[in-house]
């Protein structure tokens, strides 16, 4: 087949390679020219076991290595990246420093790998873009950097394409188009796909820096237990008044940081304000962070997405499909965009390598995920102003993902493999009925951390909502083996596999 894939961020230029491999011939386009700046940098086991899959598939030793921190380093350490250990969560209230005591009343620390060799990684996307779009021209892709499709008609079950590279009108003939580019939304400028209401709506303040101090020194009053993993070799996220911040530190220093802001809550004010003057605004209201930040430089300008949310009505249809980040996108809360983004990518590449039938379940079951993803989000975001609920309601999404993550590293597998298992247990009835439950229990008093134990113990494989734990979740392998009959293994099984949860072959 004739493939034109529109955009070459890591998801295009992973299919890109892989279809050319498959024997089609594809034409791979982008209106910017790597290496250029992108967000979207947090990845998690999840994005890593599709990683290996596609790895293991396609011969694609550099995805491999890209699935955990040490093999990272070790292999391709050209490639700037950042060691995620997991997710840790600070509970702050405006206009006072940040503070906690011996019981984390305000700190949540879950791990996502018991040691950094096998950890996730943070990805500087420059230089990981950069290095996969080279890898799709490699491996024969058609690659036009600096082009813009401007117009897609129909002919006789094809597409006709025309626009402009680099000064000069180009035309292409293709039978299938996959938009991949983004928030960009490529096709549905120039098909008839509705776009659809999401909530919540945020507002995003973000840049790169260097030099921010260090969290627990600036922190100074607040006590900090020692958790599985050093706090901030993680996914930071600072649970403020009126939304959160991210910060991501990668190796050589640099950190991601961005302020996601509720609408109705700073957004009215923000809209007047420049992006440096609302990143300043927002500091100046949390003390310690505010101090994290002083000896901070911008790395790069500091910039504002005014609305973060969008989604589309429809995934594919005959001779199109669009990835997730070009169909929907809702937060960047739980990191779901680069798994997701890698999971599609997946299931195109082994729907392509029979034909373009199914187009139909690619797309049903995105649109199943992006309501489950949309729940989970919409009932974090419900409880931000109350650290306590939001740190039980998000043991949620951990139990999910923890629960997915075994099952794909122990279980033989679905016959059609694991990539059409729904993201995140939304083809799962027993997460999607725990999900049910905790949104309906976050809006009744009284619902905390053991109603939340209750409800998700059928797959709570990492000790969550245990109070025993003091909000503190390592990766604990015999915790899992306790746990083996959650996912129908013996003990004994467990043991046998475990070389395969650490990303073994
Ligand atoms: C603020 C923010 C933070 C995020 N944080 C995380 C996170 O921590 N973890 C995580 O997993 N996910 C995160 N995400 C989601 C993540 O960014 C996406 O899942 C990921 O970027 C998807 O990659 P992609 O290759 O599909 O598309 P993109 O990275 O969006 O790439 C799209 C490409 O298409 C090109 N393009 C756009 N329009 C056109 C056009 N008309 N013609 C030609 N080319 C075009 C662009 O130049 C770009 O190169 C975040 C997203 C945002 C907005």
């Amino acid at each position: 087949m004739r493939i034109a894939i529109v955009g070459s961020g890591f998801a295009g230029s992973i299919l890109a390679r892989i279809l050319q491999i498959q024997g089609h011939r594809v034409l791979l386009l982008d209106r910017h020219r790597h290496p250029r700046f992108a967000l979207g940098e947090s990845s998690t086991p999840l994005a890593a076991l599709c990683l290996e899959r596609l790895a293991e598939r396609y011969g694609l030793e550099d995805l491999h290595a890209l699935a955990a921190w040490g093999r990272w380093r070790e292999r391709l350490p050209h490639l700037r990246r950042g060691l995620k250990r997991g997710f840790t969560f600070y509970g702050h209230s405006p206009g006072r420093p940040y503070s906690n005591g011996a019981s984390n009343e305000r700190r949540l620390l879950v791990a996502a790998s018991p040691s950094d060799a096998i950890a996730d990684t943070h990805w500087l996307r420059e230089d990981v873009d950069h290095h996969l779009v080279l890898e799709a021209g490699r491996a024969g892709a058609e690659v036009l950097e600096e082009g813009e499709l401007s117009s897609v008609e129909s002919a006789q079950g094809a597409w006709r394409l025309a626009g402009r590279h680099k000064g000069r009108d180009v035309r292409f003939n293709v039978d299938l188009i996959v938009d991949a580019s983004g928030p960009g939304g490529f096709l549905a400028r120039h098909l008839p796909i509705e776009r659809v209401e999401t909530e919540p709506h945020t507002t995003l303040i973000f840049g790169h820096f260097e030099g921010i101090a260090d969290f627990a020194e600036v922190a100074g009053g607040a006590v900090l237990p020692e958790g599985p993993y050093p706090d901030e070799q993680a996914a930071v996220h600072h649970i403020l008044e009126e939304g959160w911040m991210y910060v991501l530190p990668f190796d050589h220093g640099t950190v991601s940081a961005g302020f996601v802001i509720a609408e109705g809550r700073a957004r009215a004010a923000l809209a007047s304000h420049t992006p440096d003057q609302a990143w300043e605004q927002l500091l100046a209201r949390y003390p310690t962070l505010r101090d994290q930040f002083a000896p901070a430089r911008p790395a790069r300008p500091i910039g504002k997405i005014p609305r973060l949310q969008h989604r589309l009505a429809q995934a594919a249809g005959d001779g199109w499909a669009l990835l997730p980040h070009a169909y929907c996108f809702l937060s960047p809360l739980f990191s779901t965009g680069i798994a997701w983004s890698l999971l599609a990518v997946e299931r195109l590449a082994f729907l392509l390598e029979r034909g373009p039938q199914g187009l139909q379940r690619y797309g049903d079951l995105l649109s199943l995920e992006a309501d489950h993803i949309q729940k989970l989000v919409a009932g974090a975001y419900a409880t931000m102003g109350d650290f306590d609920r939001f740190a039980a309601g998000s043991l949620l999404y951990f139990a999910a993902a923890s629960f997915a993550e075994a099952s794909q590293r122990l279980l033989p597998g679905p016959a059609d493999g694991w990539a059409w298992s729904g993201f995140l247990g939304s083809t799962d009835p027993v997460v999607r009925k725990m999900l049910d439950r905790v949104l309906a229990g976050l809006q009744e008093p009284g619902f905390e951390e053991e109603e939340i134990r209750q409800i998700i113990a059928p797959r709570n494989l990492a000790g969550l909502a245990d109070p025993a734990r003091n909000r503190l979740y390592p990766v604990d392998l015999e915790l899992l083996i306790a746990g083996a009959g959650l996912l129908g293994l013996t003990a004994e099984e467990i043991r046998r596999e475990i070389p395969q949860l650490r990303g073994g072959r």
